[in-house]
Formats: C-alpha cells, structure tokens, sequence
C-alpha cells in the first residue's frame, strides 16, 4: 500500500519553546497512525534535535529539514550539509520548495545535486515541484512540471526513485488561501505518477507518495486526500496551529 503522509513545513516561524508547544501538543492527541501513514515536521535547523526527543518514540513521526545544502562539505559558510543531517538523525528533507526556487534562485540542476547527496546520506527527499500562475494561466502546467521532474530527478536509478517523495504544490497556491479543486490536483497528480511511470514503469511510479500543497486546512484535507492519487499533504500556514494539523493527520487515508 503507497504511503500516506502529513508533512508540515514550518518554515521560518516559531521559537523555538513554541514549535515544541505546538509539536507537544499534537502528540498528545495520541493519534493512531496505521504502519502505510506517516507524519513528518520540517522544522528550522537549529530545532532539528527535535529528532532526538519525544518523536523519536512515537511511531511513524519524524522531523524533516527543510533544505540542505548541494555541497559535501567544505569552505561553504552558512550551509548545511546532508551528511550533517544524518548524523542527527534526520531521515527526510524537503528540497526544491518553490520559495527556494524563487528567492535563493536554485535551478533544477542544484536541485539535482541536493537530490543526490541526499541519497548518498540516506535521506529520502521530499522533491516539490509546481507552476506559477501565468504558467497555470496558458495552460502549460503539465509539461512545466515534467520538466522540473525530468531535470532534476531523471537520472535518478530505480531502487532510489522508489523511496522518494513528491510533492505537487501550485505556486498560486501556496499560503494564499486559494485551494486546488480536487480534479486540478487529482489530474496533476495523475499526470506526475504517468511522468514517473514512462521513466520507471507504473509499478514504480503506482508506489511512490505524491502529496499535494497549497493552503490545505483543516476543513479541507479530507477532500483532497481523498482523490486517487494524492497521497497526503504538505502543508504550511495550517501546520503552525495544533488543531488544524491535527485534523489533517487525522484525514490520511
Ligand atoms: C508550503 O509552503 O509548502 C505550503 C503549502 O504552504 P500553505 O499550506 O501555507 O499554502
């Protein structure tokens, strides 16, 4: 059965006492997640010994970063690389957020890289990908996102495109509080595993998680999880409030 999954993206919010108020208060809830579910928290760097407390107990939850660097090592000030990661603990990160994409100008090519030295850590990349709305508008959205997943995870080998996660998030969607309809992410979606599947074959691609982002609530989780293909979320504004996040752990199917 292809994972499920409710991934939060904190990005540059909270302190550090209230991401762990907020994560404490979700544990408490104490939701029963089934072996193919999985919640994970892609927190700030400096919170990522997160991994080592209280989650480290639960099953099935985990805390993600939210970037890594596209070096190995070295005299590369500031960054963070995936090899540092994992000697934390940390078994997820997001890469290729759109805001990465837009604002530190990360080409498909350095996604590619960040694609691989996580692979070569053990971490599994959760790889976003999505359109702008003028794409959206001329009605390229299919091919533009084809592209992105050609560019920079293609020449990936089948054993490691099998445990990747996507992430499908429509740039005009993102924190604007203007959802995807469920036929627009359920025909993404399906598009995106068709994508993967004439590169690595539809049982390949039928496995693999692509979750959807773009101002999922509460509210509206359910609905969207509950199209054929998509396999969950990633999940931003909605994430930072316990009550919200918990309903959408609560909507996995
Ligand atoms: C995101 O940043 O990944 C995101 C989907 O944000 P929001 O849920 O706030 O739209």
């Amino acid at each position: 059965m292809r994972k499920q999954i409710a991934a939060a993206n904190w990005k540059m919010n909270l302190t550090y006492q209230q991401g762990e108020k907020l994560l404490d208060e979700i544990l408490e809830e104490k939701i029963e997640l089934a072996p193919h579910q999985q919640a994970i928290f892609a927190v700030p760097f400096p919170y990522l010994i997160m991994a080592n407390s209280e989650v480290a107990e639960e099953n099935n939850y985990f805390i993600a970063a939210q970037n890594c660097s596209d070096k190995k090592s070295g005299a590369y000030t500031g960054e963070v690389s995936a090899e540092m990661l994992q000697s934390i603990g940390i078994k997820y990160c997001i890469i290729g957020h759109s805001e990465r994409r837009e604002y530190y100008f990360e080409t498909t090519k350095t996604l590619a890289e960040k694609v691989n030295v996580c692979f070569e850590n053990n971490i599994t990349p959760i790889f976003c990908c999505g359109e702008q709305l003028r794409i959206r508008e001329e009605n390229n959205q299919a091919i533009y996102v084809q592209q992105q997943l050609e560019e920079s995870l293609f020449h990936l080998s089948t054993e490691q495109i099998q445990t990747i996660i996507i992430a499908y998030e429509p740039i005009w969607a993102i924190g604007t509080g203007r959802t995807a309809t469920t036929e627009q992410a359920q025909e993404m979606h399906l598009h995106l595993r068709s994508v993967l599947a004439t590169k690595y074959g539809q049982e390949i691609a039928d496995e693999i998680p692509i979750l959807y982002g773009g101002s999922v609530k509460g509210n509206n989780a359910a609905e969207l999880f509950n199209c054929t293909d998509v396999d969950g979320g990633l999940v931003g504004g909605a994430s930072l409030v316990a009550k919200d996040f918990v309903q959408i752990i609560k909507s996995l199917k």
